[in-house]
């Protein structure tokens, strides 16, 4: 495998209709994903999609607020979690740019800790979703006394807010948003080799050269190429280190 796409939602909807062809093409790059759910009946759709393909990795969870009326199950996720094909607890954070702070915070944050639960319980990494709220997520992240790890998927904070996610042993991915905007070059430099991943998040935010397209994980090459170009990195090096780090993160306790 070259490397991993390490945020996906492949065993979503929008890829029913020619999910074997997508997965051919993630093949013929050599590439691995990890789907993601958003909710219990996506979590395990995407568990059930993990089961069956060898380089598919499933991430369970509750989103913030894509339906705001789901509540955590703590038992079927514990339950689910046990699943060997399991490698992280989300995508699970905080986002105030859908839904209003002061209407929905409290929600959020005991969404959140429920999610901190289950990874101190497993010993899983933490897929985090954060959008308009880093400050909101250092400060529950502050307040746990477990040794939690993981990744802030699609990245869009600045150096400061990703030192100190760094410094608390997150690391940081990024997505095709690199391919066509020079915004983010600078924390992408600044983010230690070991620290960095690639992501799809499939099939949102298609990179160049598709963009306007349907996303899928043989993409995540593009997201990887350009943390390269950005970086100066050469391409075997590239290859390695971005399998490394996705494989430390997610993958430890596989093979
Ligand atoms: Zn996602």
């Amino acid at each position: 495998m070259k490397y991993i796409d390490i945020h996906s939602h492949l065993h979503d909807e929008p890829f029913d209709h020619d999910r074997m062809e997508v997965l051919g093409r993630m093949r013929d790059e050599s590439l691995g994903t990890i789907t993601v759910g958003t909710g219990l009946v996506s979590s395990r759709k995407a568990v059930a999609l993990a089961e069956k393909e060898a380089d598919i990795w499933a991430s369970i969870g509750v989103h913030p607020n894509d339906d705001p009326c789901e509540e955590f199950d703590m038992g079927a996720f514990t339950g689910l979690a046990s699943n060997p094909n399991v490698v992280a607890i989300g995508e699970c954070g905080f986002d105030f740019f859908k839904t209003d702070k002061d209407m929905d915070y409290e929600r959020q944050r005991i969404l959140f800790e429920q999610h901190l639960v289950l990874a101190e319980k497993t010993g899983l990494p933490l897929m985090l979703h954060v959008r308009d709220a880093y400050e909101e997520t250092l400060e529950v992240l502050g307040t746990c006394k477990g040794n939690l790890k993981g990744n802030v998927h699609f990245f869009a904070g600045d150096i400061s807010i990703a030192k100190r996610f760094l410094d608390i042993g997150f690391t940081c991915s990024f997505t095709g948003v690199i391919s066509f905007t020079r915004d983010y070059d600078d924390i992408v430099r600044y983010i230690p080799d070991d620290m960095i991943h690639a992501e799809t998040d499939a099939p949102y935010v298609t990179p160049v050269p598709y963009r306007g397209k349907r996303n899928e994980p043989a993409y995540v090459k593009f997201v990887a190429e350009r943390i390269g170009e950005i970086k100066a990195w050469k391409p075997e090096y590239q290859e390695k280190t971005l399998l490394q780090n996705a494989t430390r993160v997610f993958l430890k306790n596989i093979e």
